[in-house]
């Protein structure tokens, strides 16, 4: 069998070779020690899957980036398999044709070698016109609206030259529609996750999907140097290429299938995808993932707002004129739960916070059978309820679901109408939010999977001083020294703690650096959303003065800060039950 990993291993040569041919998709791999940590997961899952080759199979290498090239080097000494190393230029002129055309010779020559025969012009003209075949089957799938899945399905088979008829299955007409562009992507669980907030993947441009499947090729007279020519100069390139800026043909097709927005994937310890070119008028989100994808729950939020953000105008429900009086917003989060119940003027009557502990569904009814009791009102009389949190999905009586992202920046605007800006330190997450003058969310960004930034960050650091949050706060008061702690990973960070102690270094000191390296990472999200005062800063972390006063120092600016911080994304929640309802 020949294998290959990436798409700038031509489908035309392989098909004019007549051999069969498969492109690597595994998703699974154990640590192996032989490959560093630092490399993509699918990297590691390539290895795994060339170490299980055989002897009279061949795998195509590119060196598509270093992570590639070590992987590939790797293959050389560790697997039973040929191996056959494609050398990818940095650039797209003539001279980096001409140099991956010869490249390409070499390929033609391995595979006559494997399969016993010399590839001929004739062939290598017939394995364009298949390869175009598959193309136009591919694109006349986008064309007819079928659903991206069952597209996908039909691009995973075309790897391997196969041709999928898809079931006649339309994209649902599901709010906005989205593209995926960058890094590797096609988990279905993603594309699932995307359907169930409200959004719908409509285009795939990443190299799992159809970027590789772009650019025109045709039989000409030196059909290697046409396929050399599709592959460097006129498909879409991959994220490695220094000149690789133009997204002429990512617009016509954006444009073509009507996606409202993209979503730009980065693989973890991959730098490629980080700043790949996209047209600049549609709005985009860059998300880090991980090889296979984790944290789903994470990127739930961050896709939720975003969908949120782009979403145009608010979709109102319709209640009738007898529906209660009553408008409730419930912030699900990892520490607390927190219930805020509106008149219909949005004016607080009632709010009551409790931990969440490990049922937090449980909780959420309890905080509303209390405020029941105390305002004395029946279910009959809520007139529409917002879920929002990490946890908001698990609110049974919730009407509807909005992230925390768009319900802190509707909630902080209420109680300050001035505010451009948000930063909100929950328990679990961090974010900075940049706000237009109504309250709409223009930007965001939300510190990634580890603690580091977080409440829990500094409730580890608490418990390792053996203080408590406002004690830590009193002791930075009292700091001498400019301490620095370095690490940001909670668990770094927790033995840089415990050997400063150990050192002699006093807690006052050891307080004030805790405060300064939370502050440090807060405001590089401030910078990244070019956030501008005023800025309300809300979550339950707001009421620690230590924090306060370290970030106020760290960014030159002084807060706005609500009496009560912690109930900014539930006010937030039942502004927007207010708002969405029609009488
Ligand atoms: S995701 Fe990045 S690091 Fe991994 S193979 Fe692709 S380009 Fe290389």
């Amino acid at each position: 069998m020949i294998y290959y990993a990436c798409s700038y291993v031509p489908l035309e040569i392989l098909f004019a070779s007549g051999l069969s041919f498969m492109k690597i998709e595994r998703a699974d791999y154990s640590e192996d020690p032989l490959v560093h940590r630092n490399l993509c997961g699918y990297c590691k899952a390539t290895f795994e899957a060339v170490k299980d080759m055989n002897s009279d199979d061949l795998f195509i290498a590119v060196d598509s980036c270093d992570a590639m090239r070590r992987i590939n080097d790797l293959a050389q000494s560790y697997s039973k398999a040929q191996i056959l190393q494609l050398r990818l230029p940095w650039k797209r002129d003539d001279a980096s044709r001409i140099f991956y055309r010869n490249q390409l010779e070499g390929l033609v020559d391995m595979l006559s070698l494997v399969r016993g025969k010399t590839i001929t012009i004739r062939e290598l003209k017939e394995g364009i016109k298949s390869f175009n075949d598959l193309k136009k089957h591919l694109w006349s799938l986008h064309n007819k609206g079928i659903a991206y899945t069952e597209i996908q399905k039909a691009i995973d088979l075309a790897n391997s030259g196969q041709k999928y008829q898809p079931l006649d299955k339309k994209v649902a007409k599901n709010g906005p529609r989205l593209a995926v562009a960058g890094g590797l992507m096609k988990d279905e669980e993603f594309l699932k996750m995307v359907g169930s907030i409200g959004a719908e993947i409509v285009f795939n441009e990443t190299c799992a999907g159809m970027r590789g499947f772009t650019g025109e090729s045709f039989p000409t007279a030196d059909p290697i140097d046409e396929i050399a020519t599709r592959l460097i100069q006129r498909r879409i390139p991959c994220g490695r290429f220094i000149d690789g800026s133009d997204t002429s043909i990512l617009r016509k097709i954006f444009q073509s299938l009507k996606v409202d927005g993209v979503l730009r994937l980065n693989q973890k310890f991959c730098d490629f995808f980080d700043d790949y070119p996209l047209p600049e008028e549609l709005p985009s989100l860059s998300l880090e993932i991980d090889y296979p994808l984790a944290s789903l729950g994470q990127l739930s939020t961050r896709i939720g707002a975003f969908v949120e953000r782009i979403k145009k105008g608010i979709s109102r429900v319709s209640v009738s004129k007898t529906a209660g009086r009553y408008f409730i917003g419930v912030d699900s989060g990892s520490t607390t739960t927190n219930l805020v119940i509106t008149n219909d003027k949005g004016e607080i009557l009632l709010w009551k916070i409790a931990p969440t502990g490990i049922n937090g569904s449980a909780t959420a009814s309890k905080l509303l059978k209390e405020a029941q009791r105390e305002m004395n009102f029946s279910d009959d009389d809520i007139a529409y309820c917002v879920a929002t949190g990490y946890g908001r999905s698990i609110v049974d009586f919730a009407n509807e679901t909005i992230t925390e992202i768009t319900c802190h920046a509707r909630g902080a605007k209420r109680f300050f109408p001035e505010a451009k800006c948000i930063i909100d330190i929950g328990g679990q997450d961090s974010k900075a939010i940049r706000l237009d003058e109504k309250g709409n969310v223009v930007d965001f960004s939300m510190n990634d999977k580890c603690a580091a930034g977080t409440g829990r960050f500094l409730e580890v650091m608490a418990r390792v001083l053996e203080k408590d949050l406002d004690a830590m706060a009193d002791a930075a008061e009292k700091a001498r020294k400019n301490l620095s702690i370095s690490s940001m990973c909670t668990v770094f960070a927790e033995s840089e703690v415990v050997s400063l102690i150990g050192k002699g270094e006093s807690i006052d000191d050891i307080s004030a650096g805790l405060f300064r390296s939370i502050s440090k990472r807060i405001a590089a999200m401030y910078k990244r959303v070019k956030g501008e005062p005023p800025v309300v800063f809300t979550g339950g972390v707001a009421r620690n003065s230590g924090i306060v006063k370290a970030l106020q120092e760290e960014l030159g600016i002084n807060f706005l800060i609500p009496d009560v911080p912690d109930i900014v994304g539930a006010y937030g929640a039942a502004i927007m039950a207010m708002e969405k309802v029609i009488r």
